[in-house]
C-alpha cells in the first residue's frame, strides 16, 4: 500500500504538469480526489491494513491529498494567467491582415477643388458661389456676349425657359460679386457647369470650372502671369514652366491661353502633349472695359484679370486619368482608389480591372475579436536550427527556444524570403498557445508572426534584450 501511495504521487504530479486546460484539471481532480477517486480508495482500504501500519498510511494518504489539491490549484492559476484555451484557437490564423473597415472618401474632383481653393486662399482670394440656374443676362450679356455673338454657338446650352438656363460657365459669379462689392476684389468661383456637348472621353454635358477674378487699381498682365505661374507650380510642382499664347475670349482683352510644360515628358515631346512639350490648361486675360461698365466700375480707374480652368482637366492631368466619364460613372472601384489617398498614376481600363481584382482578393480576410485576441500567448523565441521542408518551397521547419526544456518545432511559410541559414539565431515573435497541428505531415507547435510586403512574408522580430520565452504584452 505504501508503494501505491508513492506511485500515485508521481502519477498525479506528471498528469497535472502536462494538463493543457482547466477541463483536464477538473478530470484529474475527480480521478485523484473524487468520491470514487484513487485517494479515497486508499483511505477506504485502511481497514484491511495491519493496525501498526494503519496510522502512518492514513497520514501519508491525507498528506498526498493535500499535496495534489495544492498542485491542482497552482496549475489552475498558471493556466488562467496564460489564458490558454487552446481548442478555441486551433483554427485561427492571426498572421492574416485584419479586415479593413469600409470608409467613405472624397471624390477626386472635390479633392482637386479643395486643393485649388487652398492655393488661392493662401494668395488672399475669397471663394464665392452662385446659382447653377442662371439668367441669360448673367450667363452671356453681362459677360460681353450679346444674343447675336458668335461665341454663343460654342456654348449650346440647356435652356429652362427663354430667359433661364443651366449656367455654361462660373464667370456668372464674377458679375454677381462685382455688382455687390467695390474693388479691390480677389475671388475664385468653383462649381458645376453644363453644356450640350456630345459625351466622349474628354467631353461631358456636366463638368466643373474654377474661375477667378482680380480687380484693383494698377493690375497688369504681370500680375496675371505671376498668380497663374504660382498656381501651376503649387499644383504640379516647382519645376513646371508656364507660357501664355494669344487667344480670344469675349470678356477679356487681351486674352491668352495658359500652357504648362508637359508633366509626362518634361517638355521633350510625347503623345499626351502631341509632341509640343506643352499642355493647355485654360483661358485667361485682362477684363474687357465693357464688362466693368456693366457692373458700374470706372475702367479708367480699375483694371483686372480673369481666368478659368476645367477642374476635370486638372484632375485628369494630375492623376493620369484618360477618360472624363470615369468621374461621373460613380463606379466604386474607380473612386475607391482616391478615397485611400493613393491615386494610381495611369488608369487604362485593362490595368484598372486587374488592380480592382487585386484589391478584392486582399479583402478575403478573417476577423480576430478582442476576446480571442486577449487569450493569445505571444512570446519571444530564438531560432536554434532551421531547414527546408521537402517539396514545399514556401516552408521552413524551425526549432525555436522559448524557454521550455526543449525547443518548439514550428513550420512557417517564410522560405520565399529567408534561407534556413539566415533564420538561425534570429529572435522571432511566436504565438505559442495553438493546438499542435501537422503541416505537410510535420508537427508544428506554434506560429511565428509575420507581415506581408510585396507578396513576401516579413517575420516579426525584436531588438529587446529579453530572455527567450518572455511574454509579449
Ligand atoms: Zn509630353
Amino acid at each position: 500500500m505504501f508503494e501505491k501511495v508513492q506511485q500515485l504521487q508521481s502519477e498525479a504530479a506528471k498528469a497535472i504538469k502536462e494538463a493543457k486546460n482547466i477541463e483536464e484539471l477538473e478530470q484529474l481532480n475527480t480521478r485523484f480526489l473524487g468520491r470514487k477517486g484513487a485517494i479515497t480508495e486508499i483511505l477506504r482500504g485502511l481497514g484491511s491494513v495491519s493496525v501498526e501500519e494503519r496510522p502512518l498510511l492514513g497520514q501519508q494518504a491525507n498528506q498526498l491529498k493535500t499535496e495534489i489539491s495544492s498542485m491542482l490549484d497552482i496549475k489552475k492559476e498558471e493556466l488562467k494567467s496564460t489564458g490558454t484555451k487552446a481548442s478555441s484557437l486551433s483554427s485561427l490564423d492571426i498572421t492574416v491582415p485584419g479586415r479593413k473597415l469600409a470608409t467613405g472618401g472624397i471624390h477626386p474632383l472635390t479633392r482637386i477643388r479643395y486643393e485649388l481653393e487652398e492655393i488661392f486662399v493662401s494668395m488672399g482670394f475669397t471663394v464665392e458661389h452662385g446659382p447653377e440656374i442662371e439668367t441669360d443676362y448673367y450667363n452671356f450679356e453681362a459677360l460681353n456676349t450679346p444674343a447675336d455673338h458668335p461665341a454663343r454657338d460654342e456654348q449650346d446650352s440647356f435652356y429652362i425657359t427663354d430667359k433661364h438656363l443651366l449656367r455654361t460657365q462660373t464667370s456668372t459669379v464674377q458679375i454677381r460679386v462685382m455688382e455687390t462689392k467695390q474693388p479691390p476684389i480677389r475671388m475664385i468661383a468653383p462649381g458645376r457647369c453644363y453644356r450640350r456637348d456630345a459625351v466622349d472621353a474628354t467631353h461631358n454635358y456636366q463638368f466643373h470650372q474654377i474661375e477667378g477674378l482680380m480687380v484693383d487699381k494698377g493690375i497688369t498682365l504681370g500680375d496675371l502671369k505671376g498668380v497663374l505661374d504660382s498656381l501651376v507650380k503649387a499644383m504640379f510642382g516647382e519645376d513646371c514652366k508656364t507660357r501664355f499664347t494669344p487667344h480670344f475670349f469675349p470678356f477679356t482683352e487681351p486674352s491668352a491661353e495658359l500652357h504648362m510644360s508637359c508633366l509626362f515628358c518634361k517638355g521633350k515631346g510625347c503623345r499626351v502633349c502631341k509632341n509640343s512639350g506643352w499642355i493647355e490648361l485654360g483661358g485667361c486675360g485682362m477684363v474687357d472695359p465693357e464688362v466693368f461698365k456693366h457692373v458700374g466700375y470706372d475702367p479708367e480707374v480699375y483694371s483686372g484679370f480673369a481666368f478659368g480652368f476645367g477642374i476635370e482637366r486638372i484632375a485628369m492631368l494630375k492623376y493620369g486619368i484618360d477618360d472624363i466619364r470615369l468621374f461621373f460613372d460613380n463606379d466604386i472601384r474607380f473612386l475607391k482608389q482616391f478615397s485611400e489617398g493613393q491615386p494610381v498614376k495611369e488608369l487604362k481600363s485593362e490595368e484598372m480591372n486587374k488592380k480592382m481584382e487585386d484589391i478584392e482578393k486582399k479583402e478575403e480576410t478573417h476577423i480576430v475579436d478582442y476576446d480571442t485576441f486577449s487569450k493569445l500567448d505571444i512570446r519571444v523565441g530564438t531560432v536554434v536550427s532551421a531547414e527546408k521542408v521537402e517539396k514545399a518551397d514556401k516552408l521552413l521547419k524551425l526549432q525555436i527556444d522559448i524557454g521550455e526544456e526543449t525547443p518548439r518545432q514550428v513550420v512557417a511559410g517564410i522560405a520565399l524570403k529567408y534561407t534556413p541559414e539566415e533564420m538561425v539565431g534570429k529572435r522571432m515573435i511566436l504565438l505559442t498557445n495553438l493546438e499542435p497541428r501537422k503541416i505537410r505531415g510535420i508537427e508544428s507547435r506554434g506560429m511565428i508572426l509575420a507581415a506581408t510586403a510585396d507578396n513576401l512574408p516579413i517575420a516579426l522580430t525584436t531588438d529587446e534584450p529579453v530572455p527567450s520565452g518572455s511574454r509579449v504584452k
